[in-house]
């Protein structure tokens, strides 16, 4: 819990001292080019600092670093307890810093800092304290064999890990992939989007703080196409685990053909449907959970609900209440605790979620509730959460990944049209269905090709459950004892006794 007030938060980010650097064996160091960019407040629009912009010789820096770190054995051959408790410290630590971290996240990419703190900063110290409690309890195998071989199957950490993030929950994204990656005893070099690189940078001296060696975490901003790009292509580099769009997820899987045929871990892009039965237990609930799955961080989320299946008899009735409860979602200024709806991350993700609501009206969506700017004069980057009814699912509002508050609601008259319409787009990410009916809730979350499927709620699990797409939202999966599967390779050793 933090007591904090909007000015108590407006005062410390005078204070801060914002950290721009690279990060390279325990050591923060500008880009081996000098280049630097400007990292703005999408709040107000003010320069939060001037970030290093890494590219090639970065990479080539940070993973020749790497490679030498966890050859030297001095993470990757430590005893599974012994990194546990290093993480568990470093858990420690995020959670201390967690009002600077807050902060920073909220500047840098312009969520609520109720959020920042209570959601992204503790999820954070929840993935990594997780993994770290898992890995000294996982056993390796013995294969059953004849009585004269033993047969060994054992897993061992890959080696030198990229990892790219997202600018939507830039900690936590970078906090599901590191837990995993550090438990089992990599070397990670990790890329933050360069619209959100603060809060990565911050932490990597709290690993070292925490007792992790130098050259296990290093980190690098900048943008894709050139330090992305280069840590993709890299001939060194064992693994690539990436959270973004499903267009740059394919190109990666492109770079590691091209080059060291590299293992690609992919969670991209959604375009989740949530479907309301006729028969969901409560109505007003359903309508208060919709507009939360549409308005929370923006809409800027993977699994965000943007299209929502209303059975046609209760239509009349239901939109009505979605509309109500979407007047709770407030645009505001993020750094106010009682903000729920914060900034659009920056200029150019508002006006491509701006073009989306001109879409919907040139489509002949009908506008129900938001549909414009607001806040202009604050130099902010703040849209209303937005309801278009009369939606139909070919058109470009139904079809493509806004990553903003805007939803689409689509009629239907059966559970086999629901699930059509629902599994009737390239993504595959999650999906929700609301019903009393036991039977239809079950055979219809079968019937939904996505990786997570809720019922009667919008966005439940944790970290002991794997989260992940079906088709083109990706491949693997991030947290619970699956998560593990990206971070290591298994060995067979079979042994003549
Ligand atoms: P993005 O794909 O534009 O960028 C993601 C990261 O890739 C950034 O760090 C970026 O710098 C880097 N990148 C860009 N081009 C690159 C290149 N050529 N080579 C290497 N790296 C490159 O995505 P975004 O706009 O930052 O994030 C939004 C997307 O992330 C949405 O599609 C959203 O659905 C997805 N997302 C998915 C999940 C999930 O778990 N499935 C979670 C959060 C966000």
């Amino acid at each position: 819990m933090t007591t904090l007030t909007r000015a108590d938060w407006e005062q410390r980010a005078q204070q801060l001292n914002i950290e721009g650097r690279a990060f390279i064996h325990g050591e923060y160091r500008p880009a081996v080019s000098g280049a630097t960019f400007e990292c703005l407040s999408p709040v107000d629009g003010r320069l939060l600092a001037t970030v290093a912009s890494c590219d090639l010789a970065d990479a080539e820096a940070a993973v020749a670093d790497a490679r030498a770190t966890f050859d030297s054995g001095v993470w990757s051959r430590l005893a599974p307890v012994a990194r546990k408790a290093i993480m568990l410290r470093f858990a420690d630590l995020i959670e201390q810093h967690g009002e600077e971290l807050a902060l920073l996240e909220t500047l840098d990419m312009g969520k609520p800092i109720s959020d920042s703190y209570g959601i992204d900063v503790s999820g954070s110290a929840r993935a990594i304290r997780w993994n770290a409690e898992a890995i000294d309890k996982i056993y390796d195998e013995v294969a059953a064999t004849a009585h004269d071989e033993l047969g060994l199957v054992t897993r061992e950490p890959v080696g030198v890990v990229a990892a790219i993030v997202p600018w939507n929950f830039p900690l936590m994204m970078a906090s599901w992939k590191l837990g995993p990656a550090l438990a089992t005893g990599n070397s990670v070099i990790l890329k933050p989007s360069e619209k959100s690189p603060l809060t990565a940078i911050r932490i990597a001296q709290l690993a070292i703080d925490a007792g992790i060696p130098a050259g296990v975490l290093n980190v690098l901003p900048g943008y894709g196409h050139t330090v992305g790009k280069a840590l993709a292509l890299h001939m060194d580099v064992d693994t690539l685990v990436f959270t973004g769009s499903t267009k740059i997820a394919k190109q990666l899987m492109i770079y590691a053909g091209e080059s060291n045929m590299k293992r690609v871990w992919l969670e991209a892009g959604g375009k989740s449907p949530n479907i309301v039965f006729a028969d969901a237990p409560d109505l007003k609930a359903a309508a208060e959970a919709a507009a939360g799955a549409i308005a929370f961080n923006q809409g800027e989320v993977c699994t965000a609900g943007s299209r929502l299946l209303v059975e046609n008899s209760i239509k009349a009735q239901f939109v009505p209440l979605v509309v109500e409860a979407i007047k709770t979602w407030k645009p505001g200024n993020p750094l106010d605790p009682a903000t729920n709806v914060g900034a659009l991350v920056d200029t150019t993700q508002m006006n491509n979620v701006l073009s989306y609501i001109q879409a919907g009206h040139d489509d002949g969506a009908t506008l129900v509730a938001g549909g414009k700017r607001v806040l202009e004069e604050t130099g902010g980057t703040y849209v209303e959460p937005t309801i278009f009814d009369g939606v139909n699912n070919a058109m470009r509002i139904a079809k493509e990944e806004i990553f903003g508050p805007v939803l689409s609601v689509i009629g239907f008259d059966s559970a086999e049209e629901a699930v059509a319409i629902a599994n009737d787009t390239i993504y595959g990410l999650a999906a929700a269905v609301w019903t009393s009916n036991l039977s239809k809730a079950h055979l219809t979350a079968k019937a939904l090709r996505a990786g997570s499927v809720w019922v009667n709620q919008y966005d439940g699990g944790d970290m002991t459950a794997p989260f992940g797409g079906f088709k083109q939202s990706g491949n693997g999966r991030d947290k619970s004892l699956h998560a593990f599967d990206k971070y290591t390779e298994l060995k067979s050793t079979w042994i003549k006794l």
